[in-house]
């Protein structure tokens, strides 16, 4: 493993080459971030390094004293033996994909990322390689997303059905990224909108950083007894059916997630509605994406990584799993595997806390 340019250690993704990691699980010497979720940046790590746009964003994550340099997309560093630089990966303010380039030979790192419209940050954008490694959280066949007019069309229908019958639509979505870009996306003449903390000081932060994004009101602002019928509040997932939701009642709750396009798992939860939006890529865009680095090797990690792996050999690629501690999209309130559903292997972990955060995030 060691003649490879990018390998995996007991600390995370190490490139020798250019003495660093990429989303290292443990504390470092130096870690590229490729976004500030909680599964890719983590704290304990001597110098960190992300792009431009999501500074602000991983500075709120991992704390004040952190300390953190942060380079235009397509700007290139040299480190050590290589050279270094940040590409748009689509999936929330910031995120990149890392290119590694030593010799000639050039490898990319996805990190999350998705092809389809996102107006609350840079576009994807695909970048050569000799080498990919993908992510594939939703790296099976039945993953395909509608387009952005027919989810925020269903979104909106869902609101004014509620507000006509004098309910609360509650709206649970990662607070980092999917809240963001579904507050950008709904229609704001419907009502109000109202969030909870852990949402709202991150909205903060995407201000700070220059997305414009309508206007909000945080929900603990508002005086005892207030009553939200006819407005969207939006949400964390880890916020459902606590003490926190009785304050909406009545009320329906949706969540959005991509794991809400396997129909059995909303019922199962007891959710009234599930839109499935992810901020990862679909079945066809993950094919697509590999296509467009025009890369011979690829390595995928978490996610439904084996399947994906033998349909890119059956394509002739050389492709293998990567195994690193990187989890997938978050599953509403339970635990459960959702590949228990579908009866497929999924090998990353189902943590609540994946993508928003700290358990204090969602405590309001
Ligand atoms: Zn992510
Ligand atoms: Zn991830």
């Amino acid at each position: 493993m060691a003649s490879r340019l990018i390998y995996t250690t007991d600390k995370g993704l190490y490139c020798e080459k250019g003495d660093f990691y990429i989303d290292p699980w443990r504390p470092v010497e130096r870690a590229i971030v490729t976004h500030a979720h909680s599964d890719h940046a983590r704290w304990g790590s001597r110098q960190y390094l992300c792009a431009e746009p999501g500074a602000k964003i991983l500075r709120h994550r991992i704390g004040a004293d952190a300390q953190i340099e942060s380079v235009a997309y397509a700007k290139k560093l040299t480190l050590n033996d290589t050279t270094v630089s940040f590409h748009p990966a689509g999936h929330i303010l910031g995120s990149s994909q890392i290119r590694v380039e030593h010799k000639g030979e050039v490898w990319v790192v996805s990190g999350d990322y998705k092809l389809d419209a996102d107006p609350t940050c840079e576009p994807y954008e695909p970048v050569k390689c000799h080498t990919f490694i993908t992510e594939s959280t939703f790296g099976l066949p039945i993953y395909t997303w509608q387009t952005n007019e027919e989810l925020f069309s269903d979104i909106n229908a869902w609101w004014e059905k509620n507000k006509r019958e004098g309910k609360t639509s509650l709206l649970l979505a990662y607070a980092l990224g999917k809240a963001q870009r579904l507050l950008k996306g709904v229609d704001t003449s419907i009502g109000p909108i109202y969030t909870h903390g852990a949402v709202e000081s991150l909205n903060q932060v995407y201000l700070q950083s220059g997305i414009a994004l309508p206007e909000t009101i945080r929900l603990s602002s508002m005086p005892r007894g207030t009553k939200f019928a006819g407005a969207l509040v939006l949400a964390p997932p880890s916020a459902y059916a606590t003490p926190w939701q009785r304050q909406l009642n009545p009320v329906s709750a949706a969540f959005a997630s991509g794991w809400m396009r396997v129909r059995g798992i909303r019922r199962r939860r007891s959710l009234d509605k599930g839109f499935p939006v992810s901020d990862h890529c679909d079945w066809p865009s993950l094919l697509k994406a590999v296509h467009l680095t025009g890369a011979e090797n690829v390595l995928v990690t978490h996610g439904y990584s084996q399947i994906l792996v033998r349909y890119l050999q059956e394509q002739g690629l050389n492709a293998d799993a990567l195994s690193t501690q990187y989890e997938g999209e978050e599953e509403t309130t339970s635990s459960e595997n959702a590949a228990a559903e579908e009866g497929a292997t999924n090998e990353g972990s189902s943590n609540e806390d994946s993508e928003n955060g700290s358990a204090d995030e969602v405590q309001e």
